[in-house]
Protein backbone atom coordinates (compact mmCIF):
# COMPACT_ATOMS: atom_id res chain seq x y z
CA UNK A 1 0.00 0.00 0.00
CA UNK A 2 1.12 3.52 -0.79
CA UNK A 3 0.64 6.35 1.94
CA UNK A 4 0.49 9.41 0.63
CA UNK A 5 1.38 10.57 3.90
CA UNK A 6 4.83 10.54 3.36
CA UNK A 7 6.01 13.28 1.41
CA UNK A 8 7.94 11.66 -1.27
CA UNK A 9 5.00 8.84 -2.07
CA UNK A 10 2.28 11.85 -2.84
CA UNK A 11 3.38 11.51 -6.38
CA UNK A 12 3.27 7.79 -6.98
CA UNK A 13 -0.01 7.94 -4.83
CA UNK A 14 -2.09 10.66 -7.05
CA UNK A 15 -0.28 8.66 -10.32
CA UNK A 16 -1.94 5.97 -9.48
CA UNK A 17 -5.23 7.41 -8.40
CA UNK A 18 -4.91 8.98 -11.76
CA UNK A 19 -4.46 5.48 -13.78
CA UNK A 20 -7.21 4.04 -11.96
CA UNK A 21 -9.80 6.75 -13.22
CA UNK A 22 -8.09 6.63 -16.44
CA UNK A 23 -9.01 3.11 -17.00
CA UNK A 24 -12.37 3.49 -15.28
CA UNK A 25 -13.25 6.52 -17.68
CA UNK A 26 -11.94 3.85 -20.46
CA UNK A 27 -14.01 1.51 -19.39
CA UNK A 28 -17.14 3.60 -19.16
CA UNK A 29 -16.81 4.64 -22.79
CA UNK A 30 -16.47 1.77 -23.84
CA UNK A 31 -19.15 0.54 -22.06
CA UNK A 32 -21.32 3.41 -23.17
CA UNK A 33 -20.44 1.93 -26.85
CA UNK A 34 -21.35 -1.33 -26.54
CA UNK A 35 -24.73 -1.63 -27.61
CA UNK A 36 -24.21 0.10 -30.71
CA UNK A 37 -21.15 -2.14 -31.11
CA UNK A 38 -23.63 -5.30 -30.54
CA UNK A 39 -21.34 -6.34 -27.50
CA UNK A 40 -24.28 -7.46 -25.23
CA UNK A 41 -25.32 -11.05 -25.19
CA UNK A 42 -28.09 -12.31 -23.68
CA UNK A 43 -27.44 -15.69 -21.73
CA UNK A 44 -29.90 -18.17 -20.54
CA UNK A 45 -29.72 -19.87 -16.90
CA UNK A 46 -32.37 -22.78 -17.08
CA UNK A 47 -35.03 -22.72 -14.32
CA UNK A 48 -35.39 -26.90 -13.61
CA UNK A 49 -38.63 -28.76 -12.27
CA UNK A 50 -36.98 -30.89 -9.30
CA UNK A 51 -39.98 -33.15 -9.59
CA UNK A 52 -39.39 -34.01 -13.46
CA UNK A 53 -35.95 -32.49 -14.12
CA UNK A 54 -38.30 -30.96 -17.23
CA UNK A 55 -37.20 -27.17 -17.81
CA UNK A 56 -39.56 -24.39 -16.52
CA UNK A 57 -38.09 -21.59 -18.03
CA UNK A 58 -34.67 -19.23 -17.76
CA UNK A 59 -33.09 -16.31 -16.02
CA UNK A 60 -31.98 -13.84 -18.60
CA UNK A 61 -28.61 -12.69 -17.64
CA UNK A 62 -26.71 -9.76 -19.40
CA UNK A 63 -23.08 -10.18 -20.52
CA UNK A 64 -20.72 -7.29 -21.88
CA UNK A 65 -18.15 -9.44 -24.16
CA UNK A 66 -15.65 -6.91 -24.55
CA UNK A 67 -13.13 -7.45 -27.19
CA UNK A 68 -9.92 -7.61 -25.05
CA UNK A 69 -11.52 -8.01 -21.15
CA UNK A 70 -13.72 -11.20 -22.72
CA UNK A 71 -17.41 -11.83 -21.28
CA UNK A 72 -17.50 -9.26 -18.21
CA UNK A 73 -20.06 -10.13 -15.49
CA UNK A 74 -23.18 -7.89 -15.25
CA UNK A 75 -22.07 -7.16 -11.70
CA UNK A 76 -19.53 -5.05 -12.83
CA UNK A 77 -21.18 -2.68 -14.88
CA UNK A 78 -25.11 -2.40 -13.87
CA UNK A 79 -23.80 -0.41 -11.26
CA UNK A 80 -22.09 1.80 -13.82
CA UNK A 81 -25.45 1.63 -16.07
CA UNK A 82 -27.56 2.74 -13.55
CA UNK A 83 -25.35 5.81 -12.94
CA UNK A 84 -25.06 7.26 -16.40
CA UNK A 85 -28.54 6.51 -17.28
CA UNK A 86 -26.85 3.55 -19.68
CA UNK A 87 -29.10 1.09 -17.82
CA UNK A 88 -32.67 2.74 -20.02
CA UNK A 89 -31.22 1.36 -23.02
CA UNK A 90 -29.61 -1.62 -22.07
CA UNK A 91 -32.46 -2.60 -19.95
CA UNK A 92 -34.82 -2.28 -23.34
CA UNK A 93 -32.49 -4.60 -25.10
CA UNK A 94 -32.25 -6.98 -22.46
CA UNK A 95 -36.59 -7.18 -22.86
CA UNK A 96 -36.36 -7.13 -26.69
CA UNK A 97 -34.12 -10.14 -26.99
CA UNK A 98 -35.70 -12.02 -24.08
CA UNK A 99 -39.24 -11.62 -26.18
CA UNK A 100 -37.04 -12.42 -29.58
CA UNK A 101 -35.89 -15.73 -27.87
CA UNK A 102 -39.87 -16.67 -27.04
CA UNK A 103 -40.37 -15.88 -30.61
CA UNK A 104 -37.64 -18.62 -32.03
CA UNK A 105 -37.43 -21.70 -29.40
CA UNK A 106 -39.77 -23.80 -30.58
CA UNK A 107 -42.48 -25.28 -27.90
CA UNK A 108 -41.96 -22.30 -25.63
CA UNK A 109 -45.45 -22.80 -24.21
CA UNK A 110 -46.07 -22.20 -20.63
CA UNK A 111 -42.12 -21.42 -20.71
CA UNK A 112 -41.53 -18.38 -18.31
CA UNK A 113 -38.33 -15.80 -18.85
CA UNK A 114 -37.45 -14.36 -16.15
CA UNK A 115 -35.89 -10.78 -16.29
CA UNK A 116 -34.00 -8.63 -14.13
CA UNK A 117 -35.16 -4.94 -14.05
CA UNK A 118 -33.38 -2.12 -12.14
CA UNK A 119 -35.59 -0.22 -10.11
CA UNK A 120 -34.10 3.01 -12.70
CA UNK A 121 -36.50 1.92 -15.06
CA UNK A 122 -38.94 0.92 -13.50
CA UNK A 123 -39.25 4.41 -12.28
CA UNK A 124 -39.64 5.94 -15.76
CA UNK A 125 -43.09 6.78 -16.74
CA UNK A 126 -42.93 5.69 -19.74
CA UNK A 127 -42.03 1.56 -18.45
CA UNK A 128 -45.65 1.39 -17.68
CA UNK A 129 -46.81 1.97 -21.63
CA UNK A 130 -43.65 -0.08 -22.75
CA UNK A 131 -44.21 -2.76 -20.38
CA UNK A 132 -48.08 -3.12 -22.05
CA UNK A 133 -46.44 -2.90 -25.57
CA UNK A 134 -44.02 -5.74 -24.41
CA UNK A 135 -47.34 -7.34 -22.97
CA UNK A 136 -48.77 -7.36 -26.22
CA UNK A 137 -45.88 -8.71 -28.33
CA UNK A 138 -45.26 -11.31 -25.79
CA UNK A 139 -49.24 -12.39 -26.01
CA UNK A 140 -49.93 -14.79 -28.01
CA UNK A 141 -46.64 -16.13 -27.78
CA UNK A 142 -46.82 -19.31 -25.59
CA UNK A 143 -44.59 -17.75 -23.01
CA UNK A 144 -43.89 -14.83 -20.95
CA UNK A 145 -42.21 -12.46 -18.74
CA UNK A 146 -41.28 -12.25 -15.48
CA UNK A 147 -39.89 -9.01 -14.02
CA UNK A 148 -37.18 -9.32 -11.62
CA UNK A 149 -36.22 -7.03 -9.01
CA UNK A 150 -34.45 -7.48 -5.82
CA UNK A 151 -35.26 -6.89 -2.45
CA UNK A 152 -33.33 -4.45 -1.26
CA UNK A 153 -34.02 -2.09 -4.46
CA UNK A 154 -37.85 -2.79 -3.71
CA UNK A 155 -36.95 -2.10 -0.05
CA UNK A 156 -35.47 1.23 -0.81
CA UNK A 157 -38.65 3.21 -1.00
CA UNK A 158 -41.12 0.57 -0.57
CA UNK A 159 -44.36 2.32 -0.81
CA UNK A 160 -43.86 3.61 -4.14
CA UNK A 161 -42.69 -0.04 -5.33
CA UNK A 162 -45.52 -1.16 -4.07
CA UNK A 163 -48.11 1.28 -6.04
CA UNK A 164 -45.55 0.52 -8.68
CA UNK A 165 -45.67 -2.94 -9.27
CA UNK A 166 -49.46 -2.79 -9.12
CA UNK A 167 -49.68 -0.98 -11.93
CA UNK A 168 -47.26 -3.06 -13.80
CA UNK A 169 -49.67 -6.10 -12.72
CA UNK A 170 -52.65 -4.77 -14.39
CA UNK A 171 -50.62 -5.50 -17.09
CA UNK A 172 -50.45 -9.17 -16.82
CA UNK A 173 -46.96 -9.72 -16.15
CA UNK A 174 -45.52 -12.00 -13.29
CA UNK A 175 -43.12 -10.75 -10.84
CA UNK A 176 -40.32 -12.03 -8.79
CA UNK A 177 -38.77 -10.77 -5.48
CA UNK A 178 -35.27 -11.79 -6.49
CA UNK A 179 -32.05 -12.21 -3.76
CA UNK A 180 -34.84 -12.57 -0.87
CA UNK A 181 -33.40 -12.86 2.34
CA UNK A 182 -30.40 -10.44 1.70
CA UNK A 183 -32.80 -7.12 1.28
CA UNK A 184 -34.38 -7.29 5.32
CA UNK A 185 -38.15 -7.18 3.68
CA UNK A 186 -40.59 -7.58 6.66
CA UNK A 187 -43.00 -9.87 6.31
CA UNK A 188 -45.77 -6.82 6.59
CA UNK A 189 -44.08 -5.84 3.20
CA UNK A 190 -43.83 -8.96 1.85
CA UNK A 191 -47.29 -9.31 2.22
CA UNK A 192 -48.20 -5.93 0.48
CA UNK A 193 -45.55 -6.32 -2.41
CA UNK A 194 -47.74 -8.02 -5.75
CA UNK A 195 -44.64 -10.57 -6.17
CA UNK A 196 -45.79 -13.44 -7.54
CA UNK A 197 -42.71 -15.22 -7.06
CA UNK A 198 -40.25 -15.31 -4.13
CA UNK A 199 -36.29 -16.11 -5.34
CA UNK A 200 -34.33 -17.34 -2.19
CA UNK A 201 -30.59 -16.20 -2.53
CA UNK A 202 -27.95 -18.45 -3.02
CA UNK A 203 -26.70 -17.49 0.43
CA UNK A 204 -29.15 -19.64 2.21
CA UNK A 205 -29.01 -22.54 -0.10
CA UNK A 206 -25.00 -23.11 0.58
CA UNK A 207 -24.50 -26.42 2.07
CA UNK A 208 -28.46 -27.66 3.03
CA UNK A 209 -29.33 -29.88 5.37
CA UNK A 210 -25.93 -29.87 6.38
CA UNK A 211 -25.51 -26.02 7.54
CA UNK A 212 -28.21 -26.39 9.46
CA UNK A 213 -28.92 -22.55 10.32
CA UNK A 214 -29.36 -22.52 6.62
CA UNK A 215 -31.51 -25.53 6.14
CA UNK A 216 -33.53 -23.77 9.27
CA UNK A 217 -33.98 -20.32 7.11
CA UNK A 218 -34.69 -21.96 3.86
CA UNK A 219 -37.18 -23.73 5.53
CA UNK A 220 -39.00 -20.64 7.22
CA UNK A 221 -38.59 -18.43 3.65
CA UNK A 222 -40.41 -21.49 1.89
CA UNK A 223 -42.93 -21.79 4.71
CA UNK A 224 -43.65 -18.00 5.26
CA UNK A 225 -43.61 -17.60 0.99
CA UNK A 226 -45.84 -20.40 0.44
CA UNK A 227 -48.39 -19.25 3.11
CA UNK A 228 -48.54 -15.69 1.66
CA UNK A 229 -49.22 -17.88 -1.57
CA UNK A 230 -46.36 -16.83 -3.56
CA UNK A 231 -44.33 -19.23 -5.25
CA UNK A 232 -40.87 -19.96 -4.44
CA UNK A 233 -37.85 -20.10 -6.64
CA UNK A 234 -34.03 -21.48 -5.15
CA UNK A 235 -30.91 -19.96 -6.54
CA UNK A 236 -27.99 -21.12 -7.08
CA UNK A 237 -28.24 -24.63 -6.46
CA UNK A 238 -24.58 -26.67 -6.53
CA UNK A 239 -25.19 -30.09 -5.15
CA UNK A 240 -27.05 -32.88 -5.36
CA UNK A 241 -27.12 -32.59 -1.55
CA UNK A 242 -29.11 -29.16 -1.51
CA UNK A 243 -31.45 -30.27 -4.69
CA UNK A 244 -32.55 -33.35 -2.55
CA UNK A 245 -33.03 -31.28 0.67
CA UNK A 246 -34.95 -28.46 -1.27
CA UNK A 247 -37.15 -31.14 -3.12
CA UNK A 248 -37.86 -32.46 0.59
CA UNK A 249 -39.37 -29.09 1.27
CA UNK A 250 -41.70 -29.01 -1.39
CA UNK A 251 -39.47 -26.27 -4.14
CA UNK A 252 -40.56 -27.10 -7.45
CA UNK A 253 -38.43 -24.38 -9.66
CA UNK A 254 -34.39 -24.58 -9.12
CA UNK A 255 -31.34 -23.06 -11.15
CA UNK A 256 -27.97 -23.74 -10.30
CA UNK A 257 -24.67 -24.68 -11.36
CA UNK A 258 -25.39 -28.78 -10.79
CA UNK A 259 -28.09 -28.71 -13.52
CA UNK A 260 -26.47 -26.01 -15.90
CA UNK A 261 -24.91 -22.69 -16.19
CA UNK A 262 -25.82 -19.49 -17.96
CA UNK A 263 -25.48 -20.29 -21.66
CA UNK A 264 -25.67 -18.39 -24.88
CA UNK A 265 -29.45 -18.38 -25.80
CA UNK A 266 -29.32 -20.25 -29.12
CA UNK A 267 -27.90 -23.04 -26.96
CA UNK A 268 -30.91 -22.79 -24.56
CA UNK A 269 -33.07 -22.99 -27.35
CA UNK A 270 -31.03 -26.06 -28.45
CA UNK A 271 -32.05 -27.43 -25.13
CA UNK A 272 -35.49 -26.95 -25.78
CA UNK A 273 -35.40 -28.44 -28.81
CA UNK A 274 -34.55 -31.86 -27.84
CA UNK A 275 -36.62 -31.75 -24.87
CA UNK A 276 -33.84 -31.91 -22.52
CA UNK A 277 -34.40 -33.51 -19.31
CA UNK A 278 -31.99 -32.82 -15.95
CA UNK A 279 -31.39 -35.78 -13.89
CA UNK A 280 -33.94 -36.07 -10.76
CA UNK A 281 -32.55 -36.11 -7.25
CA UNK A 282 -34.07 -37.47 -4.50
CA UNK A 283 -37.57 -39.55 -4.16
CA UNK A 284 -40.82 -38.56 -6.05
CA UNK A 285 -42.95 -36.45 -4.37
CA UNK A 286 -46.12 -38.12 -3.43
CA UNK A 287 -49.04 -36.29 -4.09
P1 LIG B 1 -29.35 -12.57 -10.03
O1 LIG B 1 -30.51 -12.03 -10.77
O2 LIG B 1 -29.56 -13.00 -8.63
O3 LIG B 1 -28.80 -13.77 -10.92
C1 LIG B 1 -28.26 -14.97 -10.40
C2 LIG B 1 -26.76 -14.93 -10.44
O4 LIG B 1 -26.26 -16.14 -9.85
C3 LIG B 1 -26.16 -14.89 -11.84
O5 LIG B 1 -24.97 -14.15 -11.80
C4 LIG B 1 -25.87 -16.38 -12.11
O6 LIG B 1 -24.88 -16.58 -13.10
C5 LIG B 1 -25.40 -16.81 -10.75
N1 LIG B 1 -25.57 -18.25 -10.52
C6 LIG B 1 -26.46 -19.08 -11.09
N2 LIG B 1 -26.33 -20.33 -10.60
C7 LIG B 1 -25.33 -20.30 -9.71
C8 LIG B 1 -24.72 -21.30 -8.86
O7 LIG B 1 -25.08 -22.47 -8.83
N3 LIG B 1 -23.71 -20.88 -8.05
C9 LIG B 1 -23.29 -19.57 -8.04
N4 LIG B 1 -22.30 -19.26 -7.21
N5 LIG B 1 -23.84 -18.61 -8.82
C10 LIG B 1 -24.85 -18.97 -9.64
P2 LIG B 1 -24.61 -13.07 -12.91
O8 LIG B 1 -25.05 -13.56 -14.26
O9 LIG B 1 -23.19 -12.68 -12.72
O10 LIG B 1 -25.54 -11.85 -12.54
C11 LIG B 1 -25.35 -11.14 -11.35
C12 LIG B 1 -26.47 -10.16 -11.11
O11 LIG B 1 -26.47 -9.11 -12.09
C13 LIG B 1 -27.85 -10.79 -11.22
O12 LIG B 1 -28.16 -11.48 -10.03
C14 LIG B 1 -28.71 -9.57 -11.45
O13 LIG B 1 -29.02 -8.93 -10.24
C15 LIG B 1 -27.79 -8.68 -12.27
N6 LIG B 1 -28.16 -8.78 -13.70
C16 LIG B 1 -27.91 -9.76 -14.58
N7 LIG B 1 -28.44 -9.49 -15.80
C17 LIG B 1 -29.08 -8.30 -15.66
C18 LIG B 1 -29.86 -7.49 -16.55
O14 LIG B 1 -30.10 -7.81 -17.74
N8 LIG B 1 -30.36 -6.31 -16.05
C19 LIG B 1 -30.15 -5.93 -14.74
N9 LIG B 1 -30.67 -4.78 -14.32
N10 LIG B 1 -29.43 -6.68 -13.88
C20 LIG B 1 -28.91 -7.85 -14.33
MG1 LIG C 1 -32.40 -12.42 -11.08
MG1 LIG D 1 -31.00 -13.66 -7.60
MG1 LIG E 1 -28.18 -12.51 -7.01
Amino acid sequence: AVSAAEPGNDIVFFKRADEKARQLFNIENALNHALEKKQFRLFMQPVVDLDTGAILGAEALIRWEHPRLGLVSPGHFIPMLEHNGGIHDVGAWVLEEAIRGLHQWPDSDGLQIGVNVSRIQLETPDFLDYSAQLMDRANGQAGSLILEMTESMAMRDPEVIISRLRELKTHGHDMAMDDFGTGYSSLAYLKRFPFDYIKIDRAFVRGIPDDVENDLLVQTMRDMTSRLGKRTVAEGVETPEEARRLKQLGFRGVQGYLFDRPMPADDFGELLVKKHEYPVYGEASKT
